[in-house]
């Protein structure tokens, strides 16, 4: 949980800094492709008071072990926000809670499909070989068939007259 005391936080404002567990995020999926966060999810917060607001900007960052959409090559990004801006008014209580507020900041910071890179070619759909790594057959099959299929037709014909 991410707390603030408010009638802790002085003229020049307060540090709220610190880490939460991985499950924070409550984040296993994007997209139908299993992630995983890696390591604490780390956030440095400023809370000041506008008057009776509750102003909290700052950055929170989480490392993401997912897999490529395009190749499945395992991919590890770091996600989260350095521009974490929190506008509460005119708060209630003394003790307010951030935890929602920073985790959707993250959350949105996440794309919907991670890429291992910008010009990665991807698997055949046809045998599932990397093409990055590998070169399949799947091309030369492709070209050969309409060939095949000509035959048939050809033969088709024949029976016909
Ligand atoms: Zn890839
Ligand atoms: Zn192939």
């Amino acid at each position: 949980m991410i707390k603030v005391n408010t009638a802790n936080i002085g003229p020049d404002g307060m540090e709220v800094s610190g880490t939460e567990e991985p499950g924070f995020l409550e984040l296993d999926t994007t997209e139908g492709i299993p992630v995983s966060v890696r390591g604490p999810v780390r956030y440095d917060l400023r809370a000041v008071m506008v008057g009776e607001d509750l102003l909290v900007t700052g950055s929170a960052f989480a490392e993401l072990v997912t897999k490529c959409s395009l190749c499945l090559k395992e991919v590890v990004r770091q996600i989260g926000s350095g521009k974490i801006c929190i506008h509460k008014e005119k708060v209630p209580e003394e003790i307010v809670d951030l935890t929602e507020d920073v985790r959707e900041d993250i959350l949105l910071s996440v794309p919907s499909r991670f890429k291992c890179s910008d010009d990665c070619k991807g698997l055949c759909p046809g045998c599932g070989a990397d093409l990055n790594s590998e070169r399949c057959s799947c091309k030369k099959k492709k070209t050969k068939k309409p060939e095949k299929d000509d035959h048939t037709w050809d033969a088709l014909n024949k029976l016909k007259f």
